[in-house]
């Protein structure tokens, strides 16, 4: 099976100015193709050729691991965002976020201090957890298909995610996340 770069649900300059179309070049026209096409070099005359991304992931280790989990991580991130012009998640989302973590602001903080906390490469993660929300951070390709809980909302904190609108500053990319999170997806994903 050939696993193909996902098509990007909006146009590359859609997020501008918190993200820019320079950015969606390098990351999803080359990191994210680039973990595809390792991948299918990888899979080739091997046990997970004829699997599916989430059966690869949760039984392979190493390079393949790697380059399956962040094909699956970055799936995630591109549908979740949408320029979004201040909105906030709103009822069953809303209402768990208040019953997990008090408010909107106070999970935001939450998510921030992960994000800053990550040392080098990474992901952090709001997932479900029966009736509550938790946010973790994981190393590298790491996610929560191996961690625990339904992924709910994903950030990439990889410096190539921010490097080239932030440079060094992973706190001021988080500010930006805040404005081009697509809160109606993203709350389709509660169960
Ligand atoms: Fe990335």
């Amino acid at each position: 099976m050939k696993h193909e770069l996902m098509e990007l649900p909006f146009e590359k300059s859609a997020l501008e100015p918190y993200m820019s179309t320079e950015t969606l070049e390098y990351h999803y026209g080359k990191h994210h193709n680039t973990y595809v096409s390792t991948l299918n070099t990888l899979i080739e005359w091997t046990e997970f050729e004829d699997k599916n991304l989430e059966d690869i992931i949760t039984s392979s280790e190493g390079k393949i691991f790697n380059n399956a989990a962040q094909i699956w991580n970055h799936n995630l991130f591109w549908n979740s965002l949408k320029l979004n012009n201040w909105s906030q998640p709103e009822w069953k989302l809303a209402e768990l976020i208040e019953r997990s973590f008090w408010s909107f602001e106070e999970m935001k903080e939450e998510f921030k201090t992960q994000s800053l906390g990550r040392f080098g490469s990474g992901w952090v993660w709001l997932v479900q957890k029966d009736n509550s929300l938790e946010i973790y951070s994981t190393p590298n390709a790491e996610n929560p298909l191996t961690e625990g809980g339904a992924a709910i909302l994903g950030c990439d904190v990889w410096e190539h995610s921010y490097y080239i609108d932030t440079r060094n500053d992973r706190g001021q990319y988080i500010e930006n996340f805040w404005n081009i999170v697509d809160w109606e997806t993203v709350s389709q994903r509660i169960s």
